[in-house]
């Protein structure tokens, strides 16, 4: 994805309060970003763990989302596997909790998928970072086709919230 500057990012939430999108913590080393290799970029709050959020671009605009999930537990990580790109890292896997974008989410309507625990779907995908022994499936598609069924996955979960 091509990269964002921290007021893109801020301005793409879709299901938080403009108060929350300007306080909410952005990552400061953007510049640094792997953004070639990167078809969302997902980062917890250093402040408070449980809370998550990703960012992606979708038909050019950019839009993110906040999460809650549970704080990262490395002594026993829930070995399962991420939906969204299909891998079972040894760093486990989170049930990521969107509340939904607009007044479903201010009744308190949530939707939740499991993502990978450290929100590095783009890597394990492509090889950049190592999900462990067993933790990607044997498939006969290509990277591109890989790619392209994780970033079709980021975007369904986000139509799941605005919709
Ligand atoms: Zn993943």
């Amino acid at each position: 994805m091509k990269p964002l500057t921290e007021r893109e990012i801020r301005t793409a939430f879709v299901n938080c309060t403009k108060g929350e999108a300007k306080r909410l913590s952005v990552p400061r080393d953007l510049a640094e970003r792997p953004w070639d290799d990167l078809d969302y970029l997902g980062w917890r709050d250093p402040q408070a763990p449980h809370r998550a959020y990703l960012v992606t671009e979708l038909d050019g605009c950019p839009r993110a989302l906040v999460l809650r999930c549970p704080s990262p537990a490395p002594s026993r990580p829930r070995r399962g596997m991420c939906s969204t790109c299909l891998t079972a890292p040894t760093g486990g896997v989170s049930l990521m909790v969107a509340p939904k974008a607009g007044k479903a989410g201010q009744q308190g309507n949530t939707v939740g998928t499991y993502l990978c625990s450290d929100l590095a779907c783009s890597l394990y995908v492509r090889g950049k970072k190592d999900a462990g022994a067993g933790a990607r499936l044997q498939e006969s598609l290509t990277l591109e086709e890989k790619i392209q069924r994780t970033v079709a996955n980021v975007a369904a979960f986000i139509a799941t919230v605005t919709t």
